[in-house]
Parts: C-alpha cells; sequence; structure tokens
C-alpha cells in the first residue's frame, strides 16, 4: 500500500467513443532521464555491470556480424538489441558520454547491415521469415535495441528509418493469407516467440502515429500469441500460468507477449486486454514467484522445458527433483512486467515484487564481477552460470541472461521514484538525490539518505523553493508491519523550504 495514496481510479469505457481509439495514460510516470541517482546499494551493482559487461566485454561487432554472415544457432540475433537496449537505459541513468560513443558507433555498424528489403536480419532474403532460426524474435530486439537507443540516446532519424523498414518489411511478410502467419514461424512447439514482436511494434506506433502499426499490433493480437492457443483468453478466463499455452507455458515469452498487449490496451483502451493482463499478473505473484522473486521450473509439470515453464513453482520451489529453475531473464520480464503494472494502475504490491526480486534473485544472480548472470538460479546448490542457451564469442560465452540481467539493473532507476499527477511515488528506497518537479511545475529536490534494506530507518529531505500543496507518495513495503512517519519542515537561510 502506499502512505497517503490517493483511491485506485481507472477511466471508464465511453461506449461512444468505443470506435475511436481511446488512449490510456499512466497513472505513475518515470521522471526524465538523469533525474534521479542511486548513492551506494544498487549503485554499485549498476556501475559494476556497466563498467563490465555494456562497457566492458560485450562483444558488439561480432554481434553485427550475425546480420551479414548469418548465424548458426537459432536466435543468437537476439543479442545485439539486448546489449543495446540495457546500454541505453543505463545511458538514460548516467549520460556516460564513453557509453554513448560505444552505442552510437555499434549502432551505426548495425545501420551497414540493412538489407535491400530493409531489413536487418540474420536471414538472406531468400529464406525470410526463416521459420525455425527466430527470425521475428531477432527483429524484435533489433527493434527494442534501436528504439531505446533512438529514444534514450539519440534522436537520429536514420535509426527511426531503420525501425520503420525493419516493420515495414515484416508487415509485407506476416499477416492473413496470403502472408506467412505469424504463428508459424519460430522454433517452439507453439511459436509463442513471435508475438512478443508486438511491444516494438507498439513502441513505433507510438514515435510514429503511423496507422498501420497499430493495425499490424490488432493482427498479432487477434491471433493470441501461441499457435494453437490464445493467451489473453486463457489469462481472461483466469487459467493458471501452467496450463496456459498447451505444452509450452515459457514464462519469459509469455509476459514479454503481454508487456505488448498491455502497450496495445495504452494505444487502444481495449479494457479485456487489460483485465486479461492483470489476471495473469495476479496468477504469476500467487503461484510461480520464488522466496528470491523469480519463477519457471522444470519438475513436477514441465521438464521438457528447460527449466524455463510456469510450474506452480512457488510451492514446488523446494521439491528436490527440481534441476533447472528460476531463468534470469524471467526474472527480469517479471520486473519489467510489474513495472508495467504499477504505472497504469499504481498498484503498489507490483512495486513490492519488484522490491523482492531486485534485491534477491536479481542482484544475485550477477556475477561479482560485473560482467554477467547465471542463466538459472538453483535455490539449493551451486549456480549454473552458463549452461543453456547461448553462442561463443571468441573466449566469451554469452547466453540470453547474461543480456537481460543488466536491463534488470537498468530498470531499477527508472522505477525507484517516479512521478504522477498529484506528485511524486517513492518506490524504491535506495539511498538516492532526485531532483523532480512539483504537480504545478515549480523544481522539487528530494533527498533519501537511509541504509536500507539494512535497517528501515529513512529519512526523506523534500527541499523547494516555494510552499506548494502536494501529495507524496511512499510505498509501505508488504513485510514491514510497523510504519511511522515522523515530519519536521524548516525554512532555510535563502528562504526555500525543507521539509
Ligand atoms: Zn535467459
Amino acid at each position: 500500500m502506499y502512505a497517503a495514496a490517493d483511491p485506485h481510479y481507472i477511466e471508464p469505457l465511453n461506449p461512444s467513443k468505443l470506435a475511436l481509439l481511446l488512449e490510456i495514460k499512466d497513472e505513475f510516470m518515470p521522471l526524465p532521464a538523469g533525474a534521479l541517482h542511486f548513492e551506494g546499494g544498487f549503485e554499485n551493482d549498476i556501475q559494476n555491470s556497466i563498467a563490465h559487461w555494456n562497457k566492458g566485454v560485450v562483444p558488439y561487432a561480432d554481434f553485427v556480424q550475425l546480420f551479414r554472415t548469418g548465424r548458426k544457432t537459432f536466435a543468437l540475433g537476439e543479442m545485439w538489441g539486448k546489449a543495446v537496449r540495457s546500454g541505453a537505459m543505463f545511458y538514460r541513468y548516467t549520460h556516460d558520454p564513453e557509453l554513448k560513443e560505444i552505442l552510437k558507433k555499434t549502432v551505426a555498424d548495425l545501420l551497414t547491415t540493412k538489407r535491400v528489403n530493409g531489413s536487418i536480419s540474420c536471414a538472406d532474403i531468400s529464406r525470410q521469415p526463416d521459420l525455425r532460426g527466430g527470425d521475428l524474435w531477432e527483429r524484435k530486439y533489433v527493434l527494442l535495441g534501436l528504439d531505446e537507443y533512438y529514444e534514450q540516446v539519440e534522436q537520429d532519424p536514420l535509426v527511426l528509418q531503420a525501425m520503420m523498414d525493419e516493420a515495414d518489411c515484416t508487415i509485407q511478410q506476416i499477416g492473413p493469407s496470403p502472408k506467412i502467419s505469424i504463428l508459424d514461424q519460430g522454433w517452439s512447439p507453439t511459436h509463442i516467440e513471435n508475438s512478443t514482436i508486438l511491444e516494438p511494434i507498439l513502441r513505433l506506433y507510438k514515435l510514429t502515429g503511423q496507422r498501420r502499426y497499430l493495425d499490424f499490433a490488432k493482427y498479432i493480437v487477434d491471433q493470441g500469441g501461441a499457435k494453437g492457443y490464445n493467451l489473453v483468453d486463457e489469462a481472461y478466463r483466469n487459467t493458471d500460468p501452467e496450463k496456459m499455452g498447451g505444452p509450452y507455458p515459457k514464462a519469459y515469452e509469455m509476459m514479454s507477449f503481454f508487456e505488448g498487449v498491455l502497450e496495445y490496451y495504452r494505444a487502444t483502451g481495449d479494457q479485456l486486454l487489460y483485465n486479461a493482463s492483470l489476471n495473469l499478473y495476479h496468477k504469476i505473484r500467487g503461484q510461480e514467484i520464488t522466496l528470491i522473486g523469480n519463477g519457471g521450473a522444470d519438475q513436477p509439470y514441465r521438464p521438457a522445458v528447460a527449466g524455463e515453464a510456469w510450474d506452480h513453482t512457488a510451492v514446488e520451489q523446494t521439491n528436490p527433483k527440481i534441476n533447472r529453475i528460476i531463468e534470469t531473464c524471467t526474472g527480469v520480464t517479471w520486473l519489467k512486467l510489474c513495472s508495467q503494472i504499477a504505472r497504469l494502475n499504481s498498484d503498489p504490491a507490483a512495486i513490492d515484487k519488484i522490491e523482492k526480486y531486485a534485491y534477491n534473485g536479481l542482484v544475485g544472480a550477477m556475477k561479482p564481477e560485473g560482467d554477467g548472470f547465471s542463466y538459472v538460479n538453483r535455490l539449493n546448490g551451486v549456480k549454473i552460470d552458463s549452461s543453456g542457451w547461448g553462442g561463443q564469442f571468441n573466449k566469451l560465452h554469452v547466453t540470453c541472461c547474461n543480456l537481460n540481467g543488466p536491463m534488470g539493473l537498468a530498470y531499477l532507476p527508472f522505477v525507484a521514484v517516479m512521478t504522477s499527477k498529484t506528485g511524486p511515488v517513492i518506490n524504491l528506497y535506495n539511498a538516492a538525490n532526485v531532483a523532480t518537479t512539483t504537480p504545478s511545475g515549480h523544481p522539487l529536490q528530494l533527498a533519501l539518505k537511509t541504509d536500507y534494506p539494512l535497517t528501515g530507518a529513512v529519512k526523506i529531505t523534500v527541499s523547494l523553493k516555494k510552499s506548494e500543496l502536494f501529495v507524496i507518495r511512499l510505498r509501505i513495503p508488504e513485510w514491514s508491519a510497523a510504519n511511522s512517519l515522523r515530519h519536521r519542515a524548516e525554512r532555510s537561510a535563502t528562504g526555500g523550504l525543507k521539509a
């Protein structure tokens, strides 16, 4: 719950507007880039990851080369987009010029691989989209990497054009008959991974306002997300996650698809999609999330999905037969899905879940050297840090989880303190300095001094030049039984207020 929270309020649908698009506004919005700075705690992990991963061992040129020469293992073309996406989100936080140069250089390199049909793809045009190779999944990450770069680092029109060319080529190839169905592509039994391209297609729609991207998004949503299984319908009917998607309830991909579904809800106001996504979120919270804040396992229900499927993990987490459990990619995508929920409906319980994962599963999966994350994170025994899907780049073995872990860290400053119509929202209590504005637009400084979570004492200094009435929402952590708030106001020598 939030102290001083306003009652939840979801704008009702207006039937007269249903034929039109009803854009949904978030209740919590991120602060502008660079507005928050952590002091210690997560700051150490973030800087460690930036220095040794994004500015360290990431083989950007080798990732780009896959788009010229093709790849030997399915889906390897995801790596470039994932590395650039986390780098761009870190840049949002640090504005580090060295990181910017690295990203700028690799983006320019990637753009040289654009094929004559506009695609940036590991597959030759004659083989596109290349069925089991993972072309659409890879394009999803190309789009997300370029989009995050465009939004956070530099609004280069060539980058926007590359995104549009990639999406337009995809729309040419994928769709209703005689085009190829989005459910007939990909490596998995239900091809769930392909429909996750929904999220970047909607981000592109938001950037450009081009109706064809929304139409393509509608096509993807209407297909239901998995061959033979309509994930939206299943979620709407409150199906247990483990029973969704037939033989392949893949945790990471399923949540990634629903991130796109929520973006579609934002763009259209389709309440059914929101309700379906909310149902799934509640089901995952209740049935799948373990004591370290992450979920998915192999035993007893889904031995064939390599520990990456929903598995009633909340109950089964102590099952000694479990071999593989809790993929880092799943945890980071859960964190992002929780962020979507909190932004849309101001649910502090979603932030509780982010907090639980951040302090336990996420940071616990990071190598102390900062140059990688473990793949699966067993609760009983050693971590298996490189066993699973990935590729070899000289001496470096890169996995999906190496690439997604930094994105989890990069999300922490994005959600730690947010803003709302009524004033700032303090979600995470890592020590931090924040420069934001009041609801009427006047400068507002927040300083969080604390050693949280070692102790629960948090001192928040609120500084503003002129007195103004507004709400500061403070999340009361779900684990905290006794809470007290003391307030002291003083006027500084220069006439400003501190509280
Ligand atoms: Zn992974």
